[in-house]
């Protein structure tokens, strides 16, 4: 019965962590997974989830039965409302609605067969590159027509926008856009606000349909409201679109899969059919989410106090991001390595797209111990004071040979 089935291949973040993990090298570097690790290299659990965590579990009155379908209510408005903004017109008017999902990918999965069952749309198109799993997950919800939109232009190392703009041009009517809405996974480079001005021009003049990936606001720049600044300039255009809102993140809240799908319309006169179509793709697909991570980030959201101790935690993570690029430039600007190390500060979030090439990614590898991608990506927070001048000598070895 099971011996035809064939072994499936390695997810490549995943296999990296494994050997990662395994080596016994004591000065092994993890650049590969795309978590924070602090100034010691440690994982971070953020201390405002700690204190609601032991809140939560004192607390007596919460039960473990069922959350609804559609997830916690106040969790889906909290997280609505700090994308779009507490004075958005589009809340006002009940226009966007959340539905809590399982993190950034469950949000992106469940809006996907949405679009696919009850629109009829078929055809997506994502960044090349994109986040590896987007396409997956696009493709497992229904999507036939898989297109890539040109982003990454490697001579530059920035965005081909005019390759970008062109492909939008000639997508069909209906076609859905995947949107990094900031610190675009892998490039670390987002549009500027004058490109993003564009790119809804042409989306809107080409009546696509603009599908948002939101898996780092506050954590990419520090800013919550700046890091929204994409959507929330589509949504004044009158754009109705969806955005998956991840809180693995800017939380730390990786394995509890909390997320929100925000759905944004012209009309509020649809939201109560859309949301009776969701809660059937939702009750077919996991029936309804975890409550713990939603009682988590909605009891800070909801709190001024605890919410103004989140943002302290995610300026801290952002900051010492940044620091870390700089630091990282520096040490290749000092060793004198070929090239141009400029991009890496340039670059936001938690990656950076180095331009090494694959074999140069092996070789830090085997010769170093230190793990990246082959795509030539590192996630910056596997940087810390004590292995950057390692990294830095080790790339330059790697460049150099
Ligand atoms: N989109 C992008 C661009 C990401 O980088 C990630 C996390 N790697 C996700 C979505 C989803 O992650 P999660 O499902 O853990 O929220």
């Amino acid at each position: 019965r099971f011996q035809g089935v064939e072994q499936g291949p390695p997810i490549e973040v995943f296999l990296l962590n494994r050997l990662f993990t395994e080596d016994t090298f004591q000065n092994k570097v993890n650049l590969g997974v795309g978590a924070y690790r602090d100034e010691n290299g440690k994982p971070w659990v953020l201390p405002i989830v700690r204190k609601m965590e032991k809140q939560l579990a004192a607390d007596e009155t919460l039960l473990h039965e069922y959350l609804p379908v559609l997830g916690l209510e106040q969790f889906c408005n909290a997280s609505v409302a700090m994308l779009l903004g507490e004075d958005s017109p589009a809340i006002a008017a009940g226009k966007a609605f959340g539905v809590q999902v399982l993190s950034g990918t469950g949000g992106l999965r469940v809006g996907a067969e949405f679009l696919n069952k009850h629109l009829k749309y078929d055809t997506f198109y994502y960044s090349t590159p994109t986040w590896e799993n987007h396409h997956l997950v696009f493709v497992n919800s229904g999507f036939t027509k898989p297109r890539s939109y040109r982003y990454w232009d490697p001579k530059t190392r920035g965005i081909d926008f005019d390759g970008f703009i062109e492909d939008l041009k000639s997508a069909p009517e209906n076609a859905v856009i995947l949107l990094h809405a900031c610190a675009h996974n892998p490039t670390g480079i987002d549009p500027t606000r004058e490109q993003w001005v564009k790119i809804a021009d042409v989306m809107e003049e080409r009546k696509l349909f603009p599908f948002f990936d939101s898996a780092y606001q506050g954590f990419a720049s520090g800013d919550l409201d700046g890091d929204a600044w994409a959507v929330r300039y589509f949504v004044s255009r009158g754009f109705e679109l969806l955005c998956a809102q991840s809180y693995a993140k800017n939380f730390g809240l990786y394995n509890e899969r909390v997320g929100n799908l925000a759905v944004v319309l012209n009309e509020s006169a649809h939201v109560a059919r859309i949301k009776s179509q969701m809660t059937w793709i939702v009750r077919g697909m996991y029936s309804n989410p975890p409550a713990h991570g939603a009682h988590v980030v909605a009891t800070v959201l909801t709190n001024k106090q605890l919410f103004d101790e989140w943002r302290d935690h995610i300026k801290l993570m952002s900051t010492r991001v940044m620091q870390m690029r700089e630091a990282l430039r520096s040490e290749l600007v000092k060793l004198g390595t070929p090239g141009n190390w400029d991009h890496i500060v340039k670059q936001i979030g938690l990656f950076s797209y180095t331009g090494l090439n694959q074999r140069q990614c092996e070789y830090l590898i085997q010769e170093y111990h230190i793990y990246l991608l082959k795509s030539g990506r590192i996630n910056i927070c596997g940087l810390n004071p004590g292995n950057v001048q390692y990294v830095a000598k080790a790339i330059n070895d790697a460049v150099t040979k």
